[in-house]
């Protein structure tokens, strides 16, 4: 029987909410009632007496949501199908059904107990299969089999038609074959309520898996160091990481505070066959961590616990003797430990993001996050930023038509991860995890009069046409380190070309050895002195973009940013941090940076191009 709960039922407060306690923002943005629904009979009824009073029904089944697609829904009903959690299978060798309501820790034991099988889901207990397994959920075993979306044959679906009619749908690659394709990675409350994930063939459990970890003391890692222990990581991973020797292997780099003093490098292997009886692909990985001097952790509440030949058959390079370079490996038993990471605690505010990375780490991007982590922010204290292994059986490339996942060519997965207590830190923490995360991945931008003069034209009251049009290169190459770029500079470089509302790009091709911005890079940056900003305005220039830090002024300018303000004041665009513009061999081509369309904003991220 479905259980309706409403805004007088004493459970009302707890089940309004999923494990992210942002949501609902405040009590008005909550959903009036919950029905929580124990069968696909009982969801289709709850859905069509939605559906019928006009109300906005949104799904929820483990409750893991991390952004807002639940809760918030002011005065409409969340369907809760947490109660509907039944793993089995349809008959005696019919298709294996998992219910949307079944959390993951217990679709473990039930495919484990009854069929000796498993799924390669994610590490959390207490995560629901309705949202999990729609999205593309993926875990420890998924560099070796994939996705959960990865096995899914047919889904049960209600969906609503125009007319307001629930649609009881049994999909699969026969009957809506597009529908089953999107619910193979974009299902979660897309299309409508899943009521059973069915899979012709699961993946067998694996009988051991051996564990490692590693754990680098921050006291040891200089900029330079965290660096090289970075790219050791991706460059593992755009590597050696896609033989498919290595798809037992998953790993978790969990990047915490230099305030805590350590971060830790979580490494899980089983081979093909399900055992974890030969260990070098797993050595062979660890010992490439060897320079970094780990410092001895015994692997998590090992059962039969033996150690490396690492520790027990290395010889200590010389010079390094008495620096603690040693791990520890633990075979355990499958199961333990894919179930072993429990539940996922009291719910509290969070936000989280995730990045799909395709080749290593440049000195750029390691660069960003270690200043970020030494940094007294509190959204760094607040926050891990776990760098996930991913490729492998993910990104068989056939997958990419067959279900709606595009990320097959990925070989790291980011999860951006912060916690905080209470509503007073939202927006702090909202805000700062935004720049770093804008810190790491975007380079180009334009600036809008706005960035630098109060009241000025903001990014989307830009007309989109200044951005595409006649460009110009002026090769500055020999302003380096430093020096000025004089309207005399200008004139000889392209003072014969340029026309009045041309985009004026300045090379220096300092941005080729970006180092993520530090000190030394931004001062040896050339500037434009006071003559140089005043020639641009005055030949009808309208973007001015900058291959180096535009921050630096002729010196005795009368103020802070003064080329860069002049130009705003002048209505003229800045496009900062473009780069390869040693690649543009025409003095006079097409340039397209279209900002994204940001409501208020002073600046926007661009993607530039150059037409030859
Ligand atoms: C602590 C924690 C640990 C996590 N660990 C992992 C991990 O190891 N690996 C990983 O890949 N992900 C992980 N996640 C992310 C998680 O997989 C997703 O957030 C997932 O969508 C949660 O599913 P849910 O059913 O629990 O959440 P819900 O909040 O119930 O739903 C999430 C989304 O799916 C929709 N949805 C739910 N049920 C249905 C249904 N029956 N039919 C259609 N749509 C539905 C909802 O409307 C919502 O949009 C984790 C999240 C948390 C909070």
């Amino acid at each position: 029987m479905t259980v309706g709960v409403n805004r007088n039922d004493p459970r009302f407060d707890t089940l309004k909410r999923g494990h992210n306690a942002r949501f609902p923002s405040s009590d008005a943005d909550a959903a009036d009632r919950i029905l929580l629904c124990s069968s696909h009979d009982e969801t289709a009824q709850a859905l069509r007496k939605v559906v019928a009073a006009g109300l906005r029904p949104t799904v929820r089944s483990g409750g893991h949501c991390y952004e807002d697609f639940v809760s918030n829904n002011p005065h409409g009903a969340i369907i809760d199908l947490s109660l509907c959690n039944t793993v089995d299978r349809d008959g005696e060798n019919g298709p294996y059904r998992v219910a949307p309501g079944a959390v993951l820790g217990d679709v473990y034991l039930e495919l484990y107990k009854r069929y000796d099988l498993t799924l390669p889901a994610g590490s959390c207990y207490m995560v629901g299969a309705g949202g999990h397994i729609s999205g593309g959920g993926y875990g420890f075993l998924s560099r070796l089999h994939g996705l959960t979306s990865d096995w899914i044959t047919g889904v049960d679906i209600l969906t609503v038609d125009s007319k307001g009619n629930v649609i009881e749908r049994r999909v699969d690659k026969d009957h809506d074959p597009d529908l089953l394709r999107a619910c193979r990675g974009a299902g979660n409350g897309n299309f409508g309520i899943i009521t059973s994930f069915r899979f012709d063939k699961l993946p067998p459990a694996p009988r051991e898996v051996a564990q490692a970890n590693l754990i680098f003391d921050w006291a040891t890692m200089m900029e330079d160091r965290f660096t090289q222990m970075l790219t050791t990581y991706g460059d593992y991973w755009e590597g050696r990481g896609k033989d498919p020797d290595t798809w037992g292997l998953f790993t978790l780099l969990d990047i915490t505070p230099a305030k805590r003093g350590h971060f830790g490098l979580y490494i899980q292997y089983c081979q093909p066959d399900g055992t974890a009886k030969d260990l070098s692909v797993l050595e062979e990985f660890l010992n490439r961590f060897a320079a970094f001097q780990p410092m001895l952790l015994q692997a998590h509440g090992s059962l039969i616990s033996r150690q490396g030949p690492s520790i027990a058959g290395r010889k200590i390079p010389k010079g390094q003797e008495g620096l603690n370079n040693a791990h520890e490996i633990a075979v355990r038993p499958a199961l333990d430990v894919t179930i072993g990471g429990g539940g996922s605690g009291s719910p509290t505010r969070g936000k989280y993001k995730s990045s799909y990375m395709k080749r290593s780490f440049t000195p750029a991007e390691a660069s960003t996050i270690y200043r970020f982590y030494n940094s007294d922010q509190i959204t760094a204290q607040n926050s891990v930023l776990s760098v996930d292994s991913y490729g492998g059986a993910i990104n068989r490339p056939e997958l990419t038509h067959q279900t709606s996942i595009a990320q097959r060519s990925s070989i790291m997965k980011l999860q951006w991860q912060c916690y905080w207590p209470d509503a007073s830190g939202d927006q702090i923490h909202l805000e700062q995890l935004d720049k770093f995360y804008t810190d790491l991945y975007t380079g180009s931008h334009v600036d809008a009069p706005e960035h630098n003069v109060r009241g000025g034209t903001q990014i989307h009251q830009l007309p989109l046409d200044l951005f595409i049009g006649d460009a110009v290169v002026a090769d500055l190459r020999d302003k380096l380190p430093a020096k000025a770029i004089t309207a005399k500079d200008l004139e000889k470089s392209v003072g014969k070309d340029i026309r009045k509302g041309d985009r004026l790009l300045l090379r220096t091709d300092h941005n080729n050895t970006y180092d993520g911005g530090s000190e030394k890079w931004m001062k040896d940056s050339p500037y434009l002195t006071i003559d140089a900003t005043m020639w641009c305005i005055e030949k009808g220039i309208v973007i001015v973009g900058y291959d180096f830090y535009h921050g630096n002024d002729e010196p005795g300018s009368p103020r802070v940013f003064h080329n860069s303000r002049t130009l705003s004041e002048h209505g003229v665009i800045t496009m900062p941090y473009l780069k390869n513009l040693d690649r543009i061999d025409k003095q006079r081509f097409t340039l397209i940076g279209l900002p994204l369309k940001l409501i208020d904003a002073e600046a926007s991220p661009i993607r530039a191009v150059a037409l030859l």
